[in-house]
């Protein structure tokens, strides 16, 4: 993914944060945060993640680079208008601390416009992954593009959690089928 020439975007503007052993937020900086994030050091980071399976897999996330150094791991998070492929890091520092970093590493436009609204699972018509932004329905089986699963001007009322093949893949930097950053691209 780093041998493309130009990234269309601005692919040195990374937000980031910094977590204690107790994964507490001490500092945020770079770029893209939402208003009122001034607030979240010495919050958890947990408390800014919706959904248990996403919480959980971040916990393994942060664990793996606890023990290993560092690690990194593709994602989607999509605007309503656009996919955007991102890549998160984490690497340890002094005083036990971890970095975790979030970048885009390219975006393309939607054929339509896309709008989740979290609900509670009873109401959620679909499940959403946190990590790969596919769609199944509550009763289904196949995980879908969010266009391939939605009508235009629909709003989907989703629950997150995680894909079984994102959670299978944790701290694998990889350009499999869900991520497809040639598409992207
Ligand atoms: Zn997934």
């Amino acid at each position: 993914m780093r041998k493309t020439s130009e990234p269309q975007q601005d692919a040195a503007a990374e937000s980031w944060y910094v977590l204690d052993p107790d994964d507490r937020i001490t500092g945020i900086g770079g770029s893209g945060w939402p208003a009122g994030s001034e607030a979240y050091p010495g919050t958890r980071i947990y408390d800014h993640v919706a959904g248990h399976f996403t919480r959980q897999f971040l916990k393994d996330f942060l664990q793996q680079a606890r023990s290993r150094g560092s690690t990194r791991q593709c994602y989607r998070c999509d605007s309503p208008v656009a996919k955007r492929l991102m890549e998160m890091s984490a690497v340890m520092q002094e005083g036990e601390t971890l970095r975790v970093a979030h970048r885009m590493l390219g975006a393309r436009a939607l054929p339509f416009a896309v709008h989740f609204h979290e609900v509670p699972r009873a109401s959620a018509r679909l499940l959403r992954c946190s990590n790969c932004n596919r769609l199944r329905g509550i009763r289904g089986d196949v995980w879908r593009e969010p266009e391939d699963g939605l009508q235009a001007g629909q709003t989907a009322l989703v629950v997150h959690t995680v894909c079984p093949e994102c959670r299978s893949h944790i701290g694998m930097r990889r350009q499999s089928a869900i991520f497809r950053i040639r598409d992207i691209r």
